[in-house]
């Protein structure tokens, strides 16, 4: 099979209570290869780890998000350390740590929070030699602060829903990045990603939904499911100027290198 992954889905969110594991099933039946679907706090990252146990391509990644920085607690890190310890990481199915970052559109954890929850992410990460999901928001010169100042590229790191120019991809394209790009890249105003993904390494570019957010045209403003990847594929197709069924070959293969899956089977 041939199919699609999705590497940035939540489908531990409220808005898939309803039918969240039969439309799981379905995606998977339907073509969907992989998903990985990062946490944005502890409850969060127990219920990726549940979901992941559940269906053979489905993976996780355990952290705290920016905007729920102001209410995670010691005890919390230190669970998300000992869930992704090494030997603990493959049994629980976890590829990486995050989402994490900073948001300073909503700013909803004050900034200083954001900073020091991003900083003991980057630490967990390192320490258990995991790949990094970066959620970076009007927010680059102090997210690359960050990295540097935390060494997060002794490790491998991904910036999710990439929103930079195509002059900040270059600069992290040399540090070692990997970028994700969804629904925004089909938006009436996605002129600058076609220079933005010309300035990336095509090994370096995964696919990602955000779902539930982010549903790309033709279904802008409707629950977003990975199902909606084949609107996000022809778009990519197009901007980096690789057919489809090749696309679909490369993205299989840079999600294995990023996330290092090949250790989980
Ligand atoms: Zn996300």
């Amino acid at each position: 099979m041939n199919g699609y992954v999705d590497t940035h889905a939540h489908y531990d969110d409220g808005a898939f209570e309803s039918d969240r594991l039969e439309l799981i099933q379905k995606l998977f039946d339907g073509g969907i290869e992989l998903i990985v679907d990062p946490a944005v706090d502890l409850k969060s990252s127990l219920a990726v780890i549940d979901i992941s146990k559940r269906f053979p391509g489905y993976y996780c990644a355990v952290g705290i998000h920016p905007h729920e920085a102001s209410d995670a607690s010691d005890t919390d890190y230190e669970t998300i350390r000992a869930l992704s310890a090494p030997d603990n990481a493959v049994l629980n199915k976890i590829v990486a740590i995050g989402e994490t970052g900073l948001d300073y559109h909503y700013d909803f954890s004050p900034r200083d929070l954001q900073a020091d929850n991003f900083r003991k992410n980057i630490r967990i990460a390192l320490d258990n030699c995991l790949p990094l999901i970066v959620h970076d928001r009007e927010a680059h010169a102090d997210t690359l602060k960050i990295l540097e100042e935390e060494n997060a590229f002794h490790g491998k790191v991904l910036f999710h829903c990439y929103s930079g120019s195509a002059e900040f991809a270059s600069r992290l394209t040399d540090l070692g990045c990997w970028f994700s790009f969804g629904g925004a890249i089909t938006f009436k105003n996605a002129a600058k990603f076609d220079g933005v993904l010309k300035a990336i390494p095509k090994e370096r570019i995964l696919p990602e939904t955000d779902s539930p957010y982010m549903a790309p045209v033709p279904v802008r403003g409707t629950r977003n499911d990975s199902s909606n990847l084949k609107f996000i594929y022809a778009r990519l197709s197009v901007l980096m100027g690789i057919d489809e069924e090749e696309l679909k070959e490369l993205m299989k293969h840079n999600a294995a290198e990023f996330f290092g899956l090949n250790k989980y089977k």
